[in-house]
């Protein structure tokens, strides 16, 4: 097995497919989480997510990196402290600075890959962050080289494009799964995988907000690292998914890896076989990843009709890239204009949606009942070819 792996954004790193969240390495005792990310290591895992504040988290990735500095690289949080022997989110310097400095401290380095905006998940957060003397001293860290790039965590797809396009950061650290995806702008996360939520209408194809920013993202060169890409766990459980069947962790790694701009999956591991079950991915056939037909086949919820841009379509007569023209068709389709930047990728196709024949034949192979030929149409018309 080799590991493949993509370039984040304008970083420029080369990070892993699969990654590593480090959130569980303080559930177990130190010398076992710091074997099991010397494991990741050697399954070619080189880039690990470091939010948590705890001490003990951050001293067993100090250990596990002690002589091999050079073969990680860190995701570590501005503004995720460490007061009174608990998590604190906060902007306040008196936080913010001793719980950065001891991040370097604990990992025995002097620098941080990546340097993150802590966890900003409304517009008006973003904008009172503009200035601020917490802004100050991220820039600082950037200018003299302790971080090396600037990044942002975010659960919400409108504060993360705002940021994406104020041009600030370099990457971004994303909640992506198919659950999530269907979920509106502002919509509780913790509901969504509430015991008590109910399926209802809310959940109706992938939400366009969230597409939007993944192009987004494409478009600006903005890399996106995965969290949360099983949704907890619920993914696994057909009783606990919102869509009523399981997906295994293949199949919703391939999902985050196929949405514009991810570049690395951060699995949070508790053991050694957890590494090797995300690992399997790189060797993984077309039918272990193929989380299309699961979804498109899903009780509780379906994508029926939606398209999830998952190529299964192909290969069209007319030598089409479907799954590329239903999403700047659907992209173009939600605004009260087609953006010139959706036109002008659409018109970069080499074959263009007017060139569908209409033979329907692509259609007996979306799992997701995708009226294709008449969606050509509609594309044909709307961007005149
Ligand atoms: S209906 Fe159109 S898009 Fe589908 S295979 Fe035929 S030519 Fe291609
Ligand atoms: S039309 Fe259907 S098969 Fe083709 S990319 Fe969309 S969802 Fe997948």
């Amino acid at each position: 097995m080799t590991m493949r792996y993509r370039t984040l954004g304008k970083t420029g790193l080369k990070v892993s497919e699969i990654g590593f969240g480090g959130e569980w390495l303080e559930r177990h005792p130190e010398e076992e989480s710091v074997e099991l990310m010397k494991y990741a290591s050697e399954k070619g895992i080189n880039i690990i997510d470091c939010w948590m504040p705890d001490p003990k988290s951050r001293d067993i990735i100090g250990k596990a990196m002690k002589g091999n500095r050079e073969n990680w690289f860190v995701q570590g949080h501005f503004g995720a402290n460490w007061h009174e022997g608990q998590y604190v989110r906060s902007r306040e310097m008196k936080y913010v600075r001793p719980s950065f400095e001891d991040l370097l401290t604990r990992l025995q380095t002097d620098y941080i890959d990546l340097g993150l905006i802590h966890y900003v998940d409304t517009v008006e957060d973003w904008n009172a962050l503009q200035g601020s003397d917490y802004m100050k001293y991220v820039m600082e860290m950037k200018e003299n080289g302790t971080i090396r790039h600037i990044g942002m965590s975010s659960h919400d797809p409108k504060t993360a494009a705002t940021a994406v396009r104020s041009g600030l950061i370099e990457m971004l650290l994303f909640s992506v799964n198919p659950a999530f995806d269907m979920l509106p702008s502002g919509q509780d996360l913790d509901e969504l995988l509430g015991d008590g939520f109910h399926y209802d209408d809310r959940l109706a194809g992938i939400n366009t907000e969230r597409a939007q920013l993944y192009m987004l993202c494409e478009e600006y060169d903005v890399g996106i690292t995965v969290m949360k890409g099983f949704a907890g766990g619920r993914l696994f459980d057909k009783n606990r998914s919102p869509f009523g069947v399981e997906l295994t962790p293949v199949q919703c790694i391939h999902y985050a890896l196929s949405r514009l701009g991810v570049d690395s999956v951060l699995c949070g591991f508790d053991t050694k076989e957890q590494v090797d079950e995300a690992v399997h991915y790189e060797e993984a056939s077309e039918s272990e990843k193929d989380y299309a037909s699961v979804l498109g086949n899903a009780p509780l919820h379906s994508y029926r009709g939606e398209c999830t841009y998952c190529g299964h379509c192909k290969p069209c007569v007319a030598n089409l890239d479907i799954a590329m023209i239903n999403k700047f068709y659907d992209l173009a389709t939600i605004q009260p204009e087609v953006p010139e930047s959706v036109r002008s990728h659409y018109l970069s196709l080499e074959r263009k949606a007017s060139e569908c024949v209409g033979c329907r034949q692509c259609e007996a192979r979306c799992p997701f009942g995708v009226p294709i030929a008449d969606r050509m149409t509609k594309a044909a018309e709307l961007f005149g070819e």
